[in-house]
């Protein structure tokens, strides 16, 4: 059932980052079925074209761009060719991310930049890029996928906690200068989700460990107290909701799916 059935986004634009997978792409059919047209942009030109022809074969508008949103230049280019496909953006949802794990004695200087750079200077440079044209016209939603490792930290993952903490306080900050532009910017921090990034994160560790794919999800499971893996579609209802005219009051938090529930 979608719980967020009620939310209309017809008339509205959408911005998706690393929209190729995982959470980006169960975000981009989350807000097409709600009435928005979306932009998918993604380093992998192929994913995102893919998702946005399933879109298509769906009967809604879709665009795909290839972007690195570490570049200031590719993420210009994407900010004018988006707001020229689809006359401008009005959500921007900013989805690209990487993750890492690694002792701190092992972290390299490129492992560090390479994890900021996309989790966190992404999130700036795309929000930088849209912020005004959404300030100007007086209206706009700006979602940052975080994660529970923005808001605490864990074993390991000292730089990708580290940048989604710079995530969080990024659209705490921007919240704060949006106030009363009919602006919001929010973020989601969901525990671990059922995507190929869980994926590799699962191989990586039965690669180091030795244990067993069964083993190396049940530790990670503990670890994060959760029951079992979020959907990639429960953290794109959310983001919905919070694209939704009625959260207009909702501005500079930072929404946790902890996946402590029953199946
Ligand atoms: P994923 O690896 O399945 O998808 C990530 C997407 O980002 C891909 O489309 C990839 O092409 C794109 N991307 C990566 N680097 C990019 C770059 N430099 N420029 C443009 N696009 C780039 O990951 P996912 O699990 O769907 O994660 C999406 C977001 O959710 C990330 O920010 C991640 O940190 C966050 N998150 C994931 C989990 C999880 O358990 N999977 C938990 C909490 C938060």
């Amino acid at each position: 059932m979608n719980t967020f059935a009620g939310v209309d986004l017809h008339g509205r634009t959408a911005l998706i980052t690393g929209g190729g997978r995982g959470i980006g792409a169960a975000t981009a059919f989350e807000l097409a079925r709600s009435g928005a047209v979306v932009a998918l942009a993604a380093r992998n030109e192929a994913s995102v074209v893919d998702v946005a022809r399933r879109l298509r074969e769906k009967g809604y508008t879709a665009f795909a761009f290839r972007c690195d949103v570490t570049d200031t230049r590719q993420v210009r280019d994407l900010a004018l060719s988006a707001t020229e496909a689809m006359g401008r953006v009005d959500i921007l949802v900013n989805n690209a991310g990487t993750a890492s794990s690694n002792p701190l004695a092992r972290i390299s200087l490129q492992e560090w930049n390479h994890i900021m750079e996309v989790n966190a200077t992404g999130t700036f440079l795309c929000t930088q890029a849209v912020f005004d044209q959404m300030v100007e016209h007086g209206w706009g939603r700006v979602v940052n996928v975080a994660s529970i490792a923005g808001l605490e930290g864990g074993r390991y993952i000292a730089a990708y906690a580290a940048a989604k903490h710079a995530v969080v306080g990024f659209t705490r900050s921007v919240a704060a200068e949006a106030d009363g532009t009919g602006v919001t910017v929010n973020a989601v921090c969901p525990g671990y989700v059922d995507t190929p990034l869980t994926d590799e994160t699962i191989a990586r560790i039965m690669r180091r460990t030795g244990i067993s794919w069964h083993d190396a999800m049940r530790g990670v499971l503990e670890t994060s107290g959760q029951s079992r893996l979020i959907r990639a579609e429960e953290v794109a209802e959310v983001i919905l909701s919070l694209c939704a005219e009625e959260a207009g009051a909702t501005n500079g938090q930072a929404i946790v799916l902890d996946g402590k529930d029953t199946p």
